[in-house]
């Protein structure tokens, strides 16, 4: 069986480790295609490199363009002839590479499947309900994207088998001894501090909707860490008013986006974590540690229910509101036993190829 993965941005490589160690050990032969979506060092590279995921045989230098990509890719896979495509959540080079696959005939396979936000201004809304309707192989994290596709008049290639996020969280997160030297380079030891992420388009090329969260988090009785995404640190260079606001604040240190082990270590010893981000709420909750969400809306609704997870929007009251209520913490079940990519490439195995 030959696989081809396409990925250009930083959750896709995360994903695509586990997947692509799982299919080492079965004995598949995957190509990796790197679309280029992402290319910062910090937002890359670093990824692999610390990840040990495959070098790409085909790194495209696509930005964000979607049309560009597809038509990059449509030659690629043309000449290589994979029995399948593999593809993650909801970018544009996961739509980039199903469009691709699916004017060639290639059976496609969208791992974080059936996900929905019911945010029509979303692009990630957009690219992964036109993913779904492509895919032959719908593998679903939790029992709310299964029910998502069912809603939609989904009836086969459904496949409930967790989150690779948690088998990637579990793999990861690194000994002890290398979580407090991790501690100790970001100068946290021993100390109360909460983890901030921005970068949904959004928000992070919103000056206004920036300075609201800034508002509230300079309030915090705490160190604020903030590895920022290169996306929101064009606007915050751009803007005095974010510059004053945040030197004034004294707590709030903007760092370089830090690599995966870095993030779950600091995910796990924060207080608490601020985000947008859709991967960085479920890991605080595989991290222990409670979520204030930057969002009006989550894919992760479980968490919410579960109560590790509190919609705040990007209004400074209400984000401090939010931090003042206390967190019911119970357990998630739906997000599987760490072993979701071992059962993805079972069922790509089962289905004859
Ligand atoms: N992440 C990281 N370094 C950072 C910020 C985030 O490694 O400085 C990781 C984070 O742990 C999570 C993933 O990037 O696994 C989330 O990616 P992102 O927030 O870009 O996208 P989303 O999850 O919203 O699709």
């Amino acid at each position: 069986m030959k696989i081809i993965t396409i990925i250009g941005a930083r959750p896709q490589f995360i994903k695509a480790a586990v997947v692509s160690r799982a299919m080492q050990q079965a004995g598949i032969q995957e190509f990796i295609l790197h679309t280029g979506q992402h290319y910062d060092y910090t937002m890359s590279e670093l990824f692999f490199t610390q990840l040990g995921l495959p070098a790409p045989k085909w790194h495209l230098n696509c930005g964000n363009d979607i049309s560009l990509m597809r038509e990059t890719i449509l030659p690629i896979l043309r000449d290589e002839k994979p029995d399948i495509v593999l593809v993650y959540g909801d970018t544009y080079s996961t739509l980039a590479g199903a469009q691709a696959a699916h004017e060639l005939h290639i059976p496609i396979a969208h791992v974080e499947a059936g996900l929905r936000s019911f945010n029509d201004t979303m692009p990630e809304e957009h690219n992964r309900i036109e993913t779904d309707r492509m895919a032959t192989w719908l593998f679903c994290p939790t029992r709310t994207a299964v029910e998502n596709l069912h809603r939609e008049g989904y009836r086969q290639g459904i496949y409930h088998v967790g989150d690779v996020m948690l088998d990637a969280a579990r793999i990861y997160t690194p000994d002890e001894p290398t979580q407090l030297a991790i501690l100790q380079q970001n100068g946290v030891v021993s100390k109360h501090f909460a983890l901030a992420t921005i970068h949904r388009a959004s928000t992070a090329e919103n000056e206004a909707t920036i300075k609201s969260i800034m508002e509230a988090l300079a309030q915090l009785p705490y160190e604020v860490l903030l590895p920022l995404h290169p996306h929101t640190t064009k606007t915050v260079a751009a803007s005095s008013v974010l510059q004053q606001i945040i030197a004034k604040a004294g707590n709030i240190h903007i760092i370089e986006p830090v690599g995966y082990i870095e993030m779950l270590v600091l995910e796990r010893h924060a207080q608490l974590i601020f985000t947008d981000s859709g991967g960085v709420q479920k890991e605080a909750f595989f991290q222990g540690t409670p979520c204030i969400t930057l969002r009006e809306e989550t894919e992760w609704t479980e968490t919410i229910e579960a109560g590790w997870n509190r919609l705040a929007g990007t209004d400074t009251q209400r984000i401090l509101q939010a931090v003042s209520e206390s967190f019911a913490k119970q357990p998630i079940l739906d997000f599987g036993d760490g072993k979701s990519a071992k059962q993805i490439i079972e069922i790509l195995c089962q289905n004859g190829y």
